[in-house]
């Protein structure tokens, strides 16, 4: 497990060898950024970052526990607060991500307008699945996916008729690989990766890009499963440069899936292997299937691809057409 490796060591050498450079500044001036459960973690970096430089901040929290039980405005008043403090520009929106029509609103009240969204609200419910209940599993599911859907709902229109806008929204190493006892997140988390990738190829000509991210960071959410080191090495400002030049005009990046954390970025991709194509005019039997197992399951024979569309996956069908063993 991550809990294993010898953490404080590599963040002494992490620490020796960091130069820090400074690249241009990604400014966001007369821009409009809301971010969702910015109240607290990730979302609250977010916020402040995109507030620092330059854009209009809606910060929405609806200030409820970890597991999602009920609400308190302070959470993203404190933000605002914060962020006003410093000079900047923020207005506070306490309702549910469920009610997205109601966050993107309080962005066009406020400042008129809207640019970039951020979903990142989100809670646990965890239990093994033989424990779950279906109010843990649709809690769970309304908050991270239907409440993505229903902020994006909100905002689309305004992007559409203004041929921009950026979309960051949040998933989870959890739901691009599994975990334990989660079956109800990580199956929302991929959700939102599917309708992140949909958003991409639906906007791309107005100028609407959607990429999607799985954060690891220190925060209320991981608070019990990180020690404190590590908790101070997974900082969520380590997170927040990532989404900010995802929402940046200058980004022409769409679709992406970029695991980031502890100031590390990186992206993911689907791997296919080359797969076996039975001849095509015959019956295909399981017990071909079983005789052809190691080469299906095969990445390392050189055929493997990385298809990144629906496009590029039908061409593994189409192609084995041709694959006719004439009749003896
Ligand atoms: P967090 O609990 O610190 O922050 C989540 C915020 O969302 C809280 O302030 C909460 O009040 C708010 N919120 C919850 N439900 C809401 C709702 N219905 N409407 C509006 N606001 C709501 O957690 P975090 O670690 O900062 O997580 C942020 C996002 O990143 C989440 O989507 C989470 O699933 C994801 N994530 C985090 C990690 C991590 O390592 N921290 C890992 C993978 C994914």
């Amino acid at each position: 497990s991550i809990m294993d490796t010898d953490f404080l060591a590599l963040l002494e050498r992490a620490k020796a060898a960091n130069a820090n450079p400074k690249a241009d500044a990604l400014r966001f001036d007369g821009q409009v950024a809301v971010v969702t459960g910015a109240g607290g973690g990730l979302g609250k970096a977010y916020a402040l970052l995109f507030a620092k430089l330059g854009a209009s901040v809606v910060v929405n929290d609806l200030g409820g526990s970890a597991v999602g039980q009920g609400s308190d405005s302070r959470a993203a008043d404190l933000v605002v607060e914060e962020i006003r403090k410093a000079g900047g520009k923020a207005v506070a929106n306490y309702d549910s991500v469920e009610e997205g029509d109601k966050v993107v609103e309080t962005a066009l009240k406020a400042f008129g307008r809207i640019d970039i969204v951020v979903n990142n609200a989100g809670i646990l419910r965890d239990k093994s699945f033989a424990r779950m209940t279906d109010a843990d599993w649709d809690l769970v599911h309304r908050v991270h996916l239907r409440g993505t859907y229903k902020v994006v709902q909100a905002a689309w229109p305004h992007f559409v008729k203004q041929k921009y806008g950026r979309i960051i929204n949040t998933a989870s190493a959890v739901g691009l690989y599994g975990n334990f006892g989660q079956t109800n997140y990580s199956s929302a988390k991929l959700g939102v990766v599917g309708f992140t990738r949909t958003l991409a190829l639906e906007g791309q000509r107005k100028n609407i890009l959607a990429n999607v991210i799985a954060p690891n960071a220190g925060t209320r959410m991981t608070a019990t499963v990180m020690p404190p080191e590590m908790v101070e090495a997974f900082k969520p400002e380590y997170v927040a440069p990532l989404v900010a030049f995802l929402g940046h005009s200058s980004n022409e990046e769409t679709g992406g899936i970029f695991e980031v954390g502890s100031g590390w970025v990186a992206q993911v991709r689907w791997q296919r292997s080359g797969g076996v194509g039975f001849p095509a005019n015959r019956d295909l039997s399981p017990e071909q299937v079983a005789a052809a197992w190691s080469r299906i399951i095969d990445f390392e024979d050189g055929r493997a691809t990385n298809p990144n569309s629906t496009q590029d996956s039908f061409q593994g069908f189409m192609d084995n057409f041709s694959n006719i063993q004439e009749e003896e």
